[in-house]
Parts: structure tokens; C-alpha cells; sequence
């Protein structure tokens, strides 16, 4: 007896000592460990002060099922950042790995639903995808939003941050038109998903750096491809390639392909210009002072007034502006 009070009270101690720190939520948030720090600093060790620079850190879960990991080690997910990096130097950004972390997360976000369209209509047909996808914006599930909660951790530059979440399996849903008057609902599992501002404003600001990523495929680049929807802010487009859910082609670093070109001027449909206007970009110089992107004005729809002139009309836009 005695020493069950004992331990009440150390116990009490050690709850007090956490709580006293004012930093860890201890209802549901993930006890994360830093791993692998000499990687981290090796990964980083060729970027510049002044270079545009983009923060992403890394959450890849201890307790995934191992038939899970033996497809898609963590290892693995630092060669696809490796790769991605690379492709964004090419580009003029530099992506920076604030840290690797692992740490047990409740099991039953494994696998979660992403989006729920269940309540919308499959959008309209007289608009283009991005002002259709303003008017109807994509929301997270409750178990999705739970999960993320759950996960990421609160710090001061959190709607600045990209985070990169390992899950086993996310799914998402979206309509597809199968004739004149149907459509269908389809359910994928996602290699990866980025939550981009284009298709959710409504996402809690803490949580907008999100991008889950379930699979390794090194020709594909999907974590580069999944950065890309979150820092360039367009969905799978390409030159003259209008925006569709899905597109597989060659070329550009937005269509499902092997391609990981980041097009400039309004031919490249502005993707340079508009990864370097991105809200996660900063410059730092020497002294370590940050002058950060303007942040979105109204949500980061395609359209946002941070983008200026770089967007592209197009779809039934253009034969609206020709009446
Ligand atoms: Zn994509």
C-alpha cells in the first residue's frame, strides 16, 4: 500500500514536472525521438545562407506493421528526400531536414480516410478545376484530423513547416464523370497526399504542412511530386497540360511520370515563379535572420493574390471572358 502511494506520488512529480514545462500535451500526443541527427546535418550540410530555403521535418512512426516497413524503410524515405532536394536545387529552392523522428502513434491512424465528400455535390461544370475547387473546398475527416493533431507537434513555426507523415494507408476520395448526367464516387489508396492550400483552405493552420507519404517509388519522386503540390500550389498540370485529378505523362515534375522538370514563364504555367512566392520559403542570412514569402491572402486558393499574374486561365474561364 505504502508503496503504491509512493509511486502515486512520484508519479504525480514527474506529471507536474512535465506539465510545468507548458510544452506536452499528454492526452494523445505522440512521444517523439530524434533519429539519426548525423544524417540530418549530412543532408543539409551544402545549403547556403540567403538561398531560398523551405523547412520540412520528417514524422516516420516505430510501431508500423512490419510488412509495412519492409517495403518502405525509413531509409528509404531519406533517399526519396535525398532525390527531392535535388530536383528543388534545380529549381532554385533549398529544402532544409529540420530533423527525423520517430515514436510510437495510436494504431488506429495506420490507415485513415483523408477527405470526406460524402456531403458535396461533384462540383460544377461550368468553372475550371481551381475556382470549382474554391467554391467546394476539400475538408479532412475527423479521424484524419485527429491523426494529425496527434502527430504534429506544436512549435513556433508550425504553418511554416512541411511535414512529411508516414502512414500505411491513405485513403482518398474524388468524383469522376462517367457520362453526361453520372458521376462516380472513387476511392484510391495514395502513395502520397499534401493537403495543398489550392483545394484545402479550411485545413487548421498548425496542420496546412501536412503531406502524408505511404510509398517509396524512387521513378516516380513521390515525396519531390507531393512537395510540389504543397509549394507550388497546383494540382497535375504541365505546359499545356490543364489540371486534371489524375494525368499520367512524362515531362513535369506535376504529372504522375518520371519527369521532374519545375517549368518557369507562363508556358511552364508559372511553377518556378510560384514555388519561389510559396509562404513556406524564407531567406536567412548569416546572423540567422529570417525574412519570410508573404503568407496567403485569402487561403491559398489557386488564385491567391500572392500569385499575382502568375496563374493561368483557363477551362470554361476563357469562353466566360469571350461572351
Ligand atoms: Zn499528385
Amino acid at each position: 500500500m505504502a508503496r503504491t502511494k509512493v509511486f502515486t506520488l512520484l508519479l504525480l512529480g514527474a506529471l507536474v514536472v512535465v506539465a510545468s514545462c507548458g510544452q506536452v500535451d499528454m492526452t494523445n500526443s505522440v512521444r517523439w525521438t530524434i533519429v539519426k541527427p548525423e544524417v540530418v546535418h549530412r543532408i543539409n550540410s551544402d545549403n547556403e545562407v540567403g538561398v531560398p530555403t523551405a523547412d520540412i521535418g520528417i514524422y516516420y512512426p516505430s510501431n508500423l506493421d512490419h510488412a509495412f516497413t519492409d517495403q518502405f524503410s525509413l531509409n528509404d524515405l531519406i533517399d526519396d528526400f535525398v532525390q527531392a532536394k535535388s530536383i528543388f536545387a534545380d529549381a532554385g529552392v533549398q529544402l532544409n531536414l529540420l530533423w527525423i523522428k520517430t515514436g510510437e502513434i495510436d494504431p488506429s491512424f495506420f490507415e485513415i480516410q483523408a477527405n470526406n465528400i460524402a456531403a458535396t455535390a461533384p462540383g460544377g461544370q461550368y468553372a475550371n478545376m481551381y475556382v470549382d475547387s474554391r467554391r467546394r473546398q476539400s475538408g479532412l475527416t475527423q479521424e484524419a484530423l485527429d491523426a494529425f493533431e496527434s502527430i504534429v507537434e506544436k512549435h513556433d513555426n508550425n504553418n511554416r513547416t512541411v511535414f512529411l507523415v508516414v502512414l500505411q494507408d491513405v485513403f482518398m476520395s474524388f468524383y469522376e464523370k462517367q457520362d453526361e448526367r453520372t458521376w462516380e464516387v472513387r476511392t484510391i489508396t495514395t502513395g502520397g497526399l499534401s493537403f495543398p492550400s489550392y483545394s484545402y483552405q479550411q485545413i487548421p493552420r498548425r496542420l496546412r504542412g501536412v503531406i502524408t507519404i505511404n510509398k517509396s517509388d524512387p521513378l516516380r519522386s513521390i515525396v519531390a511530386h507531393e512537395l510540389g503540390h504543397k509549394l507550388i500550389n497546383v494540382s497535375h498540370e504541365y505546359n499545356d497540360i490543364d489540371p486534371q485529378h489524375e494525368v499520367r505523362a512524362e515531362g513535369g515534375l506535376m504529372l504522375y511520370g518520371s519527369g521532374t522538370d519545375i517549368p518557369a514563364s507562363k508556358r511552364g504555367r508559372w511553377h518556378r515563379e510560384r514555388l519561389h512566392l510559396s509562404p513556406y520559403i524564407y531567406r536567412q542570412t548569416a546572423s540567422g535572420a529570417r525574412s519570410w514569402n508573404t503568407d496567403y491572402k485569402e487561403g491559398g486558393h489557386y488564385y491567391d493574390p500572392i500569385y499575382g499574374d502568375k496563374v493561368i486561365q483557363f477551362g470554361d474561364i476563357e469562353a466566360d471572358t469571350e461572351k
